[in-house]
């Protein structure tokens, strides 16, 4: 009995988790950035000169009732209930790594002779929060990309034929794994190399992940990063940080906009890397894996174990 109570709340616990995203500063589903959003598709709207009102530009039945937005929804709970039952057991262990990481400077190094103000360590800390994190969905994005047989657990999120601002919780089961592990990787590293520095505990400061630059980004639209709503930057600051239509472009199903625009918020890393498209380069995109592929992916189902039949045929090829 006790088991199935602990299942049950599990179960409920995981769907409420991705509700609470709507009250989240650091999350794009975050209230207050869906309402900037709307002011910017507003813009988007009035600029393109569209004839049909807002509202059913906003809420185009084609884009929210689509096959593909169902399966999103479906990933939106889904996906909440395996963070409380597995992804977040998973990642306790992962936190010690802080202060596996501050124990060893101490032993390698001695105590440190340099110790930063509380005000310092706000600032670098945060900074490198900032950039780290950053590099980390790019270098993990990119692996995802270029290893074929990460790329197939990928796929899942690119085949979806329409956007809305759910689509981003359309992720593998694997890739959520990956992407929280590497996560909390990244940011215990930081916590544990930046407390050597600190007489107090950096953990206690943790709540300024939530800081000023991720709160401007995602104010600028960013929801509409997974959405129909084409909201381009100015070309030059394309460069720096990412437009939702980059990201727009980076789902098209066009073979010369592949493993472009990988970034998450910096458009520096894929600037550096070679990975950069611009809104003004392309001319018109559809978003999805392409006509061969799309109806491998139109069920939830199929979403979840095409990637295990596509390495499992792949390998028994290979062996033959
Ligand atoms: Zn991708
Ligand atoms: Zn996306």
């Amino acid at each position: 009995m006790e088991i199935i109570s602990d299942v049950w709340d599990k179960i409920v616990a995981g769907l409420i988790l991705p509700l609470l995203d709507f009250n989240d500063p650091e999350k794009r589903l975050n209230y207050f950035y869906l309402l900037s959003s709307v002011l910017f598709a507003y813009y988007v709207y009035y600029k393109a000169k569209q004839r049909i009102p807002f509202y059913k530009y906003i809420f185009s039945k084609k884009v929210w009732l689509s096959k593909s937005a169902f399966i999103d929804y479906k990933y939106f709970f889904f996906n909440g209930i395996l963070k409380v039952a597995l992804v977040f057991p998973l990642l306790t262990y992962w936190r010690y790594l802080g202060v596996t990481i501050n124990d060893w400077m101490e032993e390698s190094f001695g105590l440190s002779s340099i110790l930063l103000t509380e005000s310092q360590i706000i600032l670098y800390y945060t900074l490198a929060l900032v950039i780290l994190l950053d590099l980390r969905i790019y270098l993990v994005h990119l692996a995802m990309h270029k290893i074929p047989f990460l790329w197939e657990f990928h796929k899942i999120h690119h085949s979806a034929t329409t956007l809305n601002p759910i689509t981003q919780y359309r992720l593998h089961p694997i890739e959520l794994i990956i992407n929280n592990l590497s996560h909390v990787f990244v940011s215990s590293f930081l916590i544990g190399f930046f407390d050597y520095f600190y007489a107090g505990s950096v953990d206690i400061i943790t709540y300024l992940e939530i800081n000023i630059f991720t709160v401007l980004f995602l104010f600028w639209g960013s929801t509409l990063r997974h959405s129909h709503v084409k909201l381009k930057y100015f070309h030059e600051l394309e460069r720096y940080l990412l437009s939702p239509f980059q990201h727009q472009v980076h789902h098209s199903n066009n073979p010369a906009h592949f493993d472009k625009n990988l970034g998450s918020k910096l458009a520096i890393w894929d600037w550096i890397f070679g990975t950069l498209i611009r809104s003004s380069e392309v001319v018109k995109i559809r978003f999805g894996l392409g006509k061969n592929e799309d109806g491998n992916y139109n069920s939830f189902f199929k979403t979840l174990y095409m990637p295990f039949r596509n390495i499992g045929r792949f390998l028994v090829r290979k062996r033959n």
